[in-house]
């Protein structure tokens, strides 16, 4: 996948169509300054530049491979991808037939406190490249057969339950814009909604950087 982070300067200086976020393109009525036509990834679905898909540190899937020892101590199963449901998150892609996955158990950094967990996760066996994109939506969370909770958290780490979305993947532009435009949401998180996985983080874009969540 092209990496279009460089781009991410640009959409920066854009207003935020927060909230009116289809799972199709907009329908033109882009508010602000900017008017440019907004580039889509390969794969995804457009989406208003306002965010970034986080994997997990490319120095935790490095320890996953080199140590054979995940977050909580268990060795880490190796999976051959036999069918769908082996999404990595650390490329965020799924993995497809025939290459090997690691299944380890990984701490995740946010929400702290009552509602912290670790969740099992793939990652590929092989060296990945990080899902860098800025303002669009992963492979991963796209995926038609994944089903997505979409969790948020707010600054007290405590879980913003009005903000919970189950959605096939498909359809998660919506909610996952509602909880963007909404200022208590301070840690966003997808999961799988079936097995309750966690998939990747979602972090604004601020004007001069990304938000720290
Ligand atoms: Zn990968």
């Amino acid at each position: 996948m092209p990496c279009r982070a460089n781009a991410g300067d640009e959409w920066r200086e854009q207003a935020p169509q927060i909230g009116r976020m289809p799972a199709q393109p907009p329908d033109g009525a882009r508010h602000g300054r900017g008017s440019k036509k907004q580039p889509s990834m390969p794969g995804t679905s457009p989406m208003p530049p306002r965010f970034r898909c986080v994997p997990i540190p490319t120095s935790t899937a490095e320890r996953f491979r080199r140590t054979g020892r995940d977050d909580r101590g268990n060795a880490v199963l190796r999976r051959r991808v036999d069918g769908p449901g082996f999404p990595c998150r650390h490329c965020l892609r799924m993995g497809v037939a025939g290459e090997t996955m690691l299944l380890g158990s990984y701490d995740l950094p946010r929400p702290r406190g009552i509602y912290w967990t670790p969740s099992p996760i793939f990652v590929h066996a092989h060296a990945c490249e990080r899902f860098a994109a800025t303002g669009a939506i992963a492979p991963i969370a796209l995926d038609a057969g994944t089903v997505v909770s979409v969790r948020s958290y707010d600054a007290e780490e405590m879980c913003l339950y009005d903000l919970g979305r189950v959605c096939t993947g498909p359809e998660v532009a919506e909610p996952l814009a509602r909880v963007l435009a909404d200022p208590r949401a301070q840690t966003i998180n997808l999961h799988t909604a079936r097995p309750g996985c966690f998939l990747l983080t979602v972090q604004r874009i601020r004007s001069g950087g990304f938000e720290l969540l």
